[in-house]
This record gives structure tokens, sequence and C-alpha cells, in this order.
């Protein structure tokens, strides 16, 4: 276009609650319009003037009223916005801008969805404003009516998306019904099979494909490769699986039978882009369909996670990467490469991102240096562990083996004594009352007995806890895999994982290592 160049341009946007359910992203989606349109145009753009949480009733904002400033002053003397009801929701104060001010003082103003440009003369400006206003109202009311009907639809846990998840298909029955597609499902078990044995989903995509797997996608596509001649399309017959296919597979709750929905939602009625929405509005209904993995193996998978992915902007691989924390803020610890040294150190990420308000320290190790000391050690507490088990298992097979029996028949006997202890405390008290001890008796009496109940609730508590640690993890397992590792002279990821479940670092360069099976010392 000839002549934009004259233009000294200024970006208005402006969001507010009362414009709907719209959350700050869509400044995002603003901004983003608004600069297609002047790089399309080759507009000069001179200042951008944004309103969040301004209501457009009145033009009582600050960005607004500094924008009219510039316009006085002559800084710019154009005017974009994405359409009308940005500048303003008082249609009045508004038409006076366009009607009046803009054209009087030689202002240009565009409202991009709406088609209006005061320079160019046609009558679709005329009548636009009163158009827009008309569909503006109409269209919102309709949004909103579909929008609230999906969602109580969703609450009542049924599903109401038109595609449905991998794995299953729609009960043809019922249309809002999920059931387990065979087929899928086993791939999807599969898929948790080889990450609860600690593969990363880069790992778990290559072996799909190699597989010859076929892809969520390439049962979706059949449809569009009839048509498609591209022949990079037609010959996908399987498919290739990407990490992100593994992840979202790994990360969705619906296969344990929990409808979860909601998860995206629509920007505004005008635009056909979706956002995500935050996780504590997803629309959870439990138990709504057939679970293919059971919600313990699901949420154990969940827990290996973080530890699995290897993050591909990543170039460089390091064997401990995930499994670091600070000892002592507790947060992660990050691998960089430095290239002036050729060596790769550690930092405490809460120190590097928040490091002028002192925080936490650098946390500064030679990578390489800790990965060994690491390995070492490690090394060291399995073979503990393999020559304490050979012990116990020479000397009493039966103790060694059952020791989950052990705990649960202790904390029973614990829980006896303090039924026993409730009764003496009743009796002593009914002595009391009856005036067969004295009010200091009682409270001696009662003192001790209160002590030793609060004591054996604390060892049930502690024997627990180690209920649970025993069950986590087989022993048979753990010693195949402590096996594995000390048959290797450089340990791999997968086994490592499986082995460690964290590791602190401390300041003074101390390091403690969270095995996953208990501890010997
Ligand atoms: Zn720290």
């Amino acid at each position: 276009m000839v002549g934009n160049s004259s233009f000294k341009v200024g970006l208005y946007i402006r969001l507010s609650r009362d414009d709907g359910n719209i959350e700050s992203d869509s400044i995002v989606s603003q901004r983003s319009l608004l600069n297609q349109y002047v790089k399309e145009n080759n507009y000069i753009v001179v200042d951008e003037y944004v309103d969040d949480g301004f209501s457009g009733t009145n033009f009582d904002r600050p960005s607004f009223k500094r924008m009219m400033k510039d316009l006085e002053l002559g800084k710019i003397n154009m005017i974009i916005t994405k359409d009308m009801s940005r500048l303003g929701r008082d249609y009045i104060g508004t038409g006076e801008l366009i009607e009046k001010y803009f054209p009087n003082n030689n202002i240009r103003y565009i409202a991009i969805n709406d088609g209006i440009d005061t320079f160019i003369d046609n009558t679709n400006n005329d009548i636009a404003p009163f158009k827009a206003i008309m569909n503006d109202m109409y269209a919102k009311d309709i949004s909103k009516k579909i929008k609230s009907s999906l969602h109580s639809r969703m609450k009542d846990g049924l599903y109401v998306s038109g595609r449905c998840p991998f794995g299953y298909m729609k009960d043809p029955n019922n249309k809002n019904h999920l059931v387990i597609n065979d087929e899928q499902a086993n791939v999807v078990k599969l898929i948790f099979d080889l990450a609860l044995k600690g593969n990363t989903y880069h790992y778990i995509a290559q072996e799909l494909t190699k597989r010859k797997i076929k892809t969520p996608a390439s049962y979706y596509n059949y449809v569009w490769n009839t048509k498609c001649t591209n022949i990079k399309c037609v010959s996908q017959e399987y498919g290739v699986w990407v990490d992100t296919t593994i992840k979202a597979i790994l990360t969705n709750r619906i296969y344990t039978g929990d409808a979860v929905q909601g998860k995206t939602k629509k920007i505004n009625y005008k635009l056909k882009k979706t956002v995500k929405n935050n996780p504590d509005d997803y629309i959870i209904v439990e138990n709504t369909h057939e679970a293919i993995i059971d919600k313990s193996t699901f949420n154990y998978v969940q827990t290996l996670l973080p530890k699995n992915v290897k993050r591909p902007e990543k170039k460089r691989f390091y064997l401990l990467d995930g499994l670091l924390y600070c000892g002592d803020c507790k947060h992660r610890i990050t691998i960089r490469y430095q290239n002036k040294t050729g060596r790769s150190y550690t930092t405490c990420d809460y120190y590097r991102t928040y490091s002028k308000y002192h925080v936490c320290t650098t946390h500064t190790n030679n990578y390489e240096v800790l990965e060994k000391v690491t390995l070492d050690n490690i090394r060291d507490v399995c073979k503990k562990y393999l020559d304490k088990n050979k012990i116990k298992e020479s000397i009493s097979n039966i103790e060694f083996v059952d020791n989950s029996l052990k705990i649960k028949k202790q904390i029973e006997s614990l829980e006896i004594t303090n039924n026993k202890l409730t009764e003496s405390l009743d009796k002593t008290y009914m002595d009391r009352l009856k005036g067969i001890i004295d009010a200091e008796q009682y409270l001696r009496v009662s003192e001790n007995i209160k002590k030793e109940m609060d004591n054996n609730k604390k060892n049930i508590d502690s024997l627990k806890n180690e209920q649970i640690e025993e069950n986590k993890i087989d022993n048979k397992q753990i010693e195949k895999y402590i096996n594995d590792f000390l048959s290797l002279e450089k340990p791999t990821r997968e086994l490592i994982i499986n082995l460690v479940e964290k590791i602190y670092i401390y300041q003074d360069k101390r390091v403690d290592i969270i095995f996953t099976f208990k501890n010997v010392t």
C-alpha cells in the first residue's frame, strides 16, 4: 500500500471481565492480530496502549488517556484495534470519536474485525457500527448458551467430544459413553509398561515406530488419505510416533476410567482458537467408563515421568539429569555445559532464577566429578545391600523373605497394647470417680498411660511408613537391578532411575542419595 509509512500508528488493546469469559491470554491474541495486520500493511508502530482489566463502558482508562494525549501531541495519527468494542462499549462515546473527533482531527481509525477504516469513504463504514453491535450481542449470547450446555453435560460425566481418546470408541448404544477398543487399548497398556520400566518418551516413541504400531493419527487420517495425493502422507500407513503423543497418553487420566473434560476452551465466540484451561478447572467425573490402566499404576507412572523426561532442547546427555535436587532449598539442580572450560557444571535452579534476592547459593559442582562420586556411592550401597541380604538369607530364610509380614504383626501387637491401655485409662478414671485413688495418684497414673500410648502410636506410624516402602518395591526385582548395575562399567539411565529416587546436593559438597529401595546402613 502506498503512503502507509506516513502514518504513525498506535495500537490499542483492551480487556476486561465484563467482556465475558476471556482470560488475559487474549491480550496476547489481540496483540498478535494487530502485529500481523501492521506487518502485512507496512505500517510504522509508534506505541502500544494496553488497558488490562478496564471496562469498555467508560473512558476512564490510563492507557486510553495516554493515547488520547499522544494523539493531541501529534506523536501518533492513527489507531488500530481488533474490533470497535476494544475502543469502547459505550456506543455513544465511541460514535462521537469515530464520527466527529477522528475525522475533525485527521486521525485514521481502523477496527480490523469490523471492517472499519475512517479513511476509506464507503457506505460500509456507516452501517458497520450498528452491524457490529447487533452481531456482538447476538453471537455472544449464543456462544454462552452452547458453552454452558456442554459444561453441564460434562459434569454429568457424559463424553461430549467428537473424537474418542485413543484406546476407546463410542458405545454403539450410547454416543456419550466410552467403551474399550481392544486393539488400541493394548497399545496403551504397552506404552504404560514401557514407562514403568523407566523409559523416556523418546525411547517409547521410537520403540513403537520400530514395531510398526499404528499411531493415533494414522487411524484418524484414513479419511483424508484417500483424498490426499501427497506421497509422504499416503505412505504413512503406520505413522511415526512422536514424544508428545506418548506424553499425552501417559498423562491422560481418562485411561483410569475417569472422565476428564474441559481441558481447553474457546477464547471467545469470534475466534476459532482454543486455549488450555487451568487444570483446576478440568471437569473430572470418576469411573464413568472401563479403565485400561488401574489407578495405582497410573499414579506411579506419574511419579516416574519427571525423571524420564529427556529434554529435547538439551544436546548433552547427563546420566543424573532430572534426579538432582538442592539439599538446602529443595529445588531442582540443573546441569549446564560451559563452552569456555569445556566442562559441565551444576547450579541450583532457585539460586539461578532469583540470584539477586540471595534465596539460595550456587551449588556449583563439576558435573563429571559429581557423577563419579555419586556412582561410587551408589555402588557401595548396592554392594552392602547384597551382602546384608546374603547374610540374612544364610541365617534365616523366613525372617528375610517375609519382612512385610513381620511389620504387620508388630503393628497388630502395638494396636492391641494400645486398646488395653485405653481400657486401663478408663478404669483409672472410674477409680478416681469412686474415690479409690486421689487426684494426685490419678494424674500420675493417667499421664504415664498416655505417654506410653503416644509412644506406641508413633511406632505404629513409623512402621506403617516402613510397610509402604516395603510394598513399593519387589525385593527380587531390586536385586536384579542392583546386580545389573554392579555388572556395568557405566550404568544405563534406566537402571539408575529404578534404583535412585533423588539426589540431594548441599553447598558444602555433601551428597545425599535417596534410593527407591530401603537403604541399608
Ligand atoms: Zn538451592
